[in-house]
């Protein structure tokens, strides 16, 4: 594959393999809970939209999650306008930019959110958890930690992003879609 235009159908692999944790997390409780909070939404929403999913794709994918909670019709009627609106189709027109790490870092999730960036603001025993089902364990996780208590969070990010892909970076990780955009280039050379 040479272009960076994403489908519905190998999106769970995508995401496997190139989401940073934050969206790696929403996109694992969309799928658990068939619904995110508006936060988590736009997070994740605008994300996938910066990674090229279509705006079609972008209503059939949160559509196939949310009708299985509310339903079809009040997923058209309640969810469907805001991600037009998103993508800059409603409204003011508006064409919505993908947040960057520093504004999710600084946003306050709260009970029931899933938005935010996990080295953030996971508690340090989830935080572990989740790096090692990225397979991030031993001493490259401790290192994380470290980064993680000196409230270093892209430097624990850019870590956990060598040590997945094998390859460094050199740049750090200052957005969700270069983590992504970075994450492609290696797995495609
Ligand atoms: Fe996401 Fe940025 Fe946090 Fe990495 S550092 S998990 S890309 S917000």
């Amino acid at each position: 594959k040479g272009c960076a235009e994403i489908s519905i159908r190998d999106i769970d692999q995508i995401a496997n393999s190139s989401f940073p944790l934050c969206m790696r997390h929403l996109f694992e409780k969309l799928r658990e809970d068939h619904h995110l909070k508006h936060g988590g939404r736009m997070q994740l929403g605008l994300f996938l939209k910066g990674v090229d999913l279509k705006l079609d794709d972008a209503l059939a994918f949160w559509k196939a999650e949310f009708s299985q909670k509310v339903g079809a019709e009040r997923f058209e009627k309640e969810y469907a306008y805001s991600i037009r609106h998103n993508y800059g189709k409603e409204g003011k027109r508006t064409d919505y930019t993908p947040y960057s790490c520093q504004k999710i870092i600084s946003s306050t999730p709260g009970v029931g959110d899933h938005h935010g960036c996990p080295y953030r603001h996971f508690s340090e025993e989830n935080l572990r958890t989740a790096l090692g089902k990225m397979g991030v364990s031993g001493r490259t996780a401790e290192e994380v930690m470290d980064k993680v208590r000196n409230r270093h969070y892209q430097l624990a990010c850019t870590l956990t992003f060598e040590a997945i892909h094998g390859s460094s970076c050199d740049a750090g990780i200052n957005h969700p879609n270069q983590y992504f955009s970075d994450s492609q280039k290696i797995l495609q050379s």
